[in-house]
């Protein structure tokens, strides 16, 4: 353990609060973090990907921190969308959603997403939902409807509403009623199903449980996995905003419920990618998936990039100039950084402390990566160092700094550049700048440092 740690606490805006806190985890040195992943029913967009961009960035600053952190993301295997859409493909479920996470895990990759300690499936944890809603029926938070279905009786959870501030007024004109699909906004403030018995349009998706024919609702999915794998305590859990309500809300009922215990301390949950000022969704058909970018010649990477330049609480508007000017940003650093040469020296303590100090101020990546561009920029440090610094800093950034291979350099450049070396031994500086001028306008930048000549791609 070094004494990184100590440098600043870190500072984290809970949603449940409303507020930035002091972050301290349940366990001393032990973070439990749990995301809501994707439902694997087709090609997320982009802007899903923010979700577990955020969430990646939150788990490597922890880590840097010199934090434990077991962190769960489940993946979403059976719910409204994916029964609908396998049955349109013709496909069974399971064939049909081991497509799309194959799929998606290719996509986390690129996007230099580090994985959980695990990926969770939630068709492998039905016992566990089941064993929740018994709970909930026994103390009279839930209650089977005619058709065998089981619901979340809201009225009987006094704290219903915390996390996403509903007014309880509106609470009691609208909660007459029932909701059954999985997904729905808050004018729609009623009891929610847990358990949804079998009917036709289910065609061979059930389970038999205690319950009887069915399957379970999408809410309790993350409570059991969550509860399966971390406890029934945990520390952070995250998702974007539009999770708030009614997912989130309805995951602290179903848990607190179950256990009369506080599900989650710090509640996060990461901004929009708009297009054109609106929210990036499939149902605006106004989005753009991964490959899309790939297609167009942009690296994955630089979407990474594009979005560490704001903070995650911010809406960020997608346009293909800034996504393009963010790969050009991107490539330079990368060409800079290989203009350092093959030594790694020290981390750069003071810069070590700034950049914990920005990224514990609830993941300021923004400020942190102008401090990247101040360590390449400093004539104070040498090469080796700085090479050393952007390395580190770069365990958060995940842009890929350590994997870059320098490019050889063309046969040509390397006689102008030798050519360069004797015009210079020869103090004729006049060829010398010539002879620059000339490699630049090769599409190569030349450096003199103390040990000598160091050429990089523009
Ligand atoms: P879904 O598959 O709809 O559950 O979305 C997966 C994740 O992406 C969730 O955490 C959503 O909150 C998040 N998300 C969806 N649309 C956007 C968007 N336009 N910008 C940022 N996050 C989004
Ligand atoms: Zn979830």
């Amino acid at each position: 353990m070094t004494s990184r740690k100590h440098v600043s606490k870190i500072h984290l805006y809970n949603t449940l609060t409303r507020k930035k806190e002091d972050f301290s985890p349940i366990s001393t040195n032990e973070v439990r973090m749990y995301t809501c992943g994707p439902t694997v029913y087709n090609y997320p967009h982009i802007g899903n990907y923010r979700a577990y961009i955020f969430a990646d960035v939150l788990k490597r600053v922890l880590v840097y921190n010199n934090f434990k952190v077991d962190h769960i993301m489940n993946l979403t295997d059976v719910d409204d969308k994916t029964i609908r859409e396998s049955q349109k493909e013709k496909k069974g479920l399971k064939e049909f959603t081991e497509f799309y996470t194959q799929e998606f895990l290719k996509d986390v990759k690129a996007l230099h997403i580090l994985n959980p300690t695990k990926f969770t499936k939630a068709t492998d944890y039905i016992d566990k939902m089941v064993e929740i809603i018994k709970k909930l029926l026994s103390n009279g938070l839930a209650y089977k409807s005619e058709d065998g279905s089981v619901y979340f009786s809201i009225k009987k959870f006094k704290n219903y509403g915390k996390l996403a501030q509903i007014e309880l007024e509106n609470q009691k004109e609208n909660a007459s009623g029932r909701i059954q699909t999985d997904e729905y906004d808050k004018d729609n403030v009623q009891d929610f199903a847990l358990w949804k018995a079998w009917d036709e349009k289910d065609g061979d998706v059930f389970w038999k449980t205690d319950l009887g024919k069915g399957r379970p609702g999408w809410h309790i999915e993350c409570s059991a996995m969550s509860m399966a794998n971390l406890g029934e305590e945990i520390d952070i859990h995250t998702g974007g905003v539009d999770n708030i309500f009614p997912h989130h809300e309805n995951e602290i009922a179903q848990s607190e419920g179950a256990t009369g215990k506080q599900f989650v301390r710090y509640w996060m949950h990461n901004e929009w990618v708009l297009v054109d000022q609106k929210k990036m969704a499939k149902s605006f058909n106004n989005f753009y998936t991964l490959r899309d970018l790939i297609d167009k010649g942009i690296d994955p990477l630089a979407y990474r990039f594009w979005l560490l330049m704001a903070n995650y609480r911010t809406r960020v508007n997608f346009v293909w100039e800034a996504i393009e000017a963010a790969q050009t940003a991107l490539k330079r650093l990368y060409s800079l950084f290989l203009g350092l040469g093959g030594q790694t020296g020290s981390v750069h303590q003071e810069y070590q402390n700034k950049f914990t100090e920005y990224l514990n101020d609830d993941l300021n990546t923004p400020r942190a990566l102008s401090l990247l561009w101040d360590v390449i920029k400093d004539e104070n440090m040498s090469d080796a160092d700085k090479k050393a610094t952007i390395l580190d800093f770069d365990k958060v950034f995940g842009l890929g700094f350590a994997e870059l291979k320098a490019e050889s350099i063309p046969e040509n450049i390397k006689l102008l550049v030798e050519e360069r070396e004797q015009a210079r031994l020869d103090k004729d500086f006049k060829k010398s700048d010539k002879l620059r001028e000339k490699i630049n306008s090769l599409g190569y930048e030349i450096k003199d440092t103390p040990e000598g000549q160091k050429v990089a791609k523009l």
